[in-house]
């Protein structure tokens, strides 16, 4: 494994988070997903060539999957039959079998320039040969290189001329053989099979040539299927390639990683490079209502595999990874333990993903931040929210009175010519009630405050001496409709991402947390810089947000219900 070598610099924008105006005592309700057609999603996604759902469901689903694809000669009836055989080719079947070759013990682990090595090599080349692919190497297939080792590339056409842009969909085929006391966990002298690592990413490559050539077609772009051996070894095969290219470098627009991708535990993916280009959240989201992975993504750009030489030239990635397990670097990361069905879910994703940027009209751009960015970038989001809008002028505090040992809420400022003031209110006193409805703690009642509807409140409050008082609260400017704080994203231009909940809010209610994206509200796609907000104030509840959340995309519908007395809901 090789240091990761990016920088920590926080360079992520953050937007100001927008405050809503509007009415609320807003119930939300999650309702069943709601397909969304084509012109809901955008005007940037027209009707998409789809597989299995478009075959086997109803026709909106057509509709629905979020084609970002550019051009295609074929109809689209023609096109949604080709695809869906071409995505059918990818079987469990075949990736068990070349996962049960190449980590047979007769492969001796193939470690590069060795014998097991080498036999590997010598199968990828009968595949592609068979396959009919157009070799990519300096020698054929093979771009030898080092002590032996060779990487081997083939070559999808592309529809348009020879200088056409390049797509590389690439894989270590390698592994450590008998293991050396640097790159082992149980001590060498085993053969270790790598079937996880990275058998299981070689079968993924293959298959998706495979499903390129039941596609029939060429594509806007070319694609460049690599198996890159000495990775094990220092990434040395993919370094050796981006040092002396055999297609040219400055045509390369986008490189898929596959590097362990047999050990899918609970429809986990990792996910890295997210950020590496704009929107790819959004189109994988997309991509992936039919395998329904659940997309773990990370701003982590980790540094030991293949697609970084390729990230370090500014060319923006996808890793795919089924993430780690025991077997790792072990005698025992056999063909046994893969998650076939796991392997088909996630190849069939990245042959989507892959004929989707192949195909797609609009350039596909290096995003120069992501250099910057890391996971503490992430978790910097969700620190303490900005402070919500100020109704009363004051802040409130849960204490705990000596003298009781239970609990209050305290009040602890009032701004001058605030509502607070006005209303007679003080420093220290605690708050017991609103309108009746005994108080539970500071975090429920600001919530509780921001939330009604109602003009004025009716506080029961005990005073610094212990008698009791109340106090009507009025209250100024329009409630929070949502009860979310959230920002713009420049990495996924369409949506935005929610930064903070509050408690008890119908943002909370719907289940919308911290971290998910919207991309669309009753329809309308956030295509352009503050939609979300334009639409928000234009637009009365109830409101449908397309939520994104590792992944997977849900239609959460929020409505806007009150009783007689508009009070907020909850209670405070
Ligand atoms: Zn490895």
């Amino acid at each position: 494994m090789t240091p990761a070598g990016f920088g920590f610099r926080k360079r992520f924008l953050l937007m100001e988070m927008p405050i809503l105006s509007a009415n609320s005592r807003t119930t939300l309700l999650f309702r069943p997903a709601r397909s969304l057609n084509g012109r809901e999603v955008g005007p940037r996604m027209r009707p998409r060539r789809r597989f299995s759902m478009a075959a086997a469901a109803v026709g909106t689903v057509i509709l629905i999957a979020a084609g970002f694809s550019g051009t295609g000669s074929l109809s689209a009836c023609d096109a949604v039959a080709v695809d869906h055989a071409a995505v059918l080719s990818i079987t469990g079947e075949e990736l068990h079998d070349a996962v049960a070759f190449l980590a047979d013990d007769a492969r001796e682990g193939r470690e590069a320039g060795k014998p097991g090595g080498q036999a590997a090599a010598e199968f990828l080349r009968g595949e592609l040969e068979k396959l009919g692919l157009k070799p990519a190497g300096s020698d054929g297939f093979f771009q030898p290189f080092g002590d032996g080792y060779r990487n081997l590339l083939a070559e999808w056409p592309a529809d348009v001329a020879a200088d056409a842009e390049i797509l590389v969909v690439g894989a270590h085929y390698d592994h450590v053989g008998y293991g050396s006391k640097r790159n082992t966990r149980d001590g060498p002298g085993l053969i270790h099979n790598g079937a996880d690592d990275n058998a299981s990413g070689t079968a993924g490559v293959l298959e998706i040539a495979e499903a390129f050539t039941v596609l029939g077609r060429p594509t806007r772009r070319k694609i460049l299927f690599a198996f890159w051996d000495a990775e094990e070894k220092g990434l040395l095969g993919s370094r050796h390639w981006v040092e002396n290219p055999t297609r040219p470098f400055d045509k390369v627009r986008f490189l898929i990683n596959m590097d362990m991708i047999g050990r899918l535990r609970d429809g986990r993916v990792e996910v890295y490079g997210v950020r590496s280009s704009f929107g790819l959240r959004e189109m994988l989201a997309g991509l992936n209502r039919e395998t329904d992975l659940r997309l773990d993504y990370s701003w982590w750009n980790r540094g030991d595999s293949d697609h970084a030489p390729f990230f370090r030239k500014d060319v923006p990635y996808l890793l795919f990874h089924t993430g780690m397990h025991d077997d790792y670097h072990a005698a025992t990361d056999d063909t046994e333990k893969i998650n076939v069905e796991g392997m088909v879910a996630v190849a069939r994703l990245v042959f989507e993903l892959v004929l989707t940027l192949a195909d797609r009209g609009e350039p596909i751009a290096f995003r120069s931040a992501a250099k910057n960015e890391s996971a503490k970038d992430w978790d910097a989001l969700f620190a303490e929210p900005k402070p919500w809008r100020d109704r009363t002028g004051m802040a409130t505090e849960d204490y705990s009175p000596p003298e009781s040992g239970g609990l209050a809420v305290r009040i602890s400022q009032v701004r001058p010519e605030s509502p607070a003031a006005r209303a007679g209110l003080e420093t220290g006193w605690h708050v017991e009630a609103v309108d009746g409805v005994p108080v539970t703690s500071a975090e429920r009642l600001t919530a509780y405050l921001l939330l009604t509807r109602c003009p004025a409140v009716r506080l029961t409050l005990s005073l610094a001496d212990g008698t009791r008082a109340e106090r009507d609260l009025v209250l100024e400017g329009e409630p929070l409709r949502l009860g979310m704080q959230w920002q713009q994203d420049d990495a996924e231009p369409h949506g935005i991402v929610v930064t903070h909940v509050l408690s008890g809010s119908p943002a909370e209610q719907a289940g919308i947390r911290a971290g998910d994206y919207v991309f669309a509200v009753n329809g309308e796609p956030l295509n352009e810089p503050h939609r979300f907000e334009k639409i928000l104030e234009r637009t009365a509840a109830p409101f449908t947000l397309l939520v994104e959340r590792q992944g997977r995309l849900k239609t959460v519908s929020v409505e806007d219900v009150r009783d007689a007395t508009g009070r907020a809901s909850p209670s405070p």
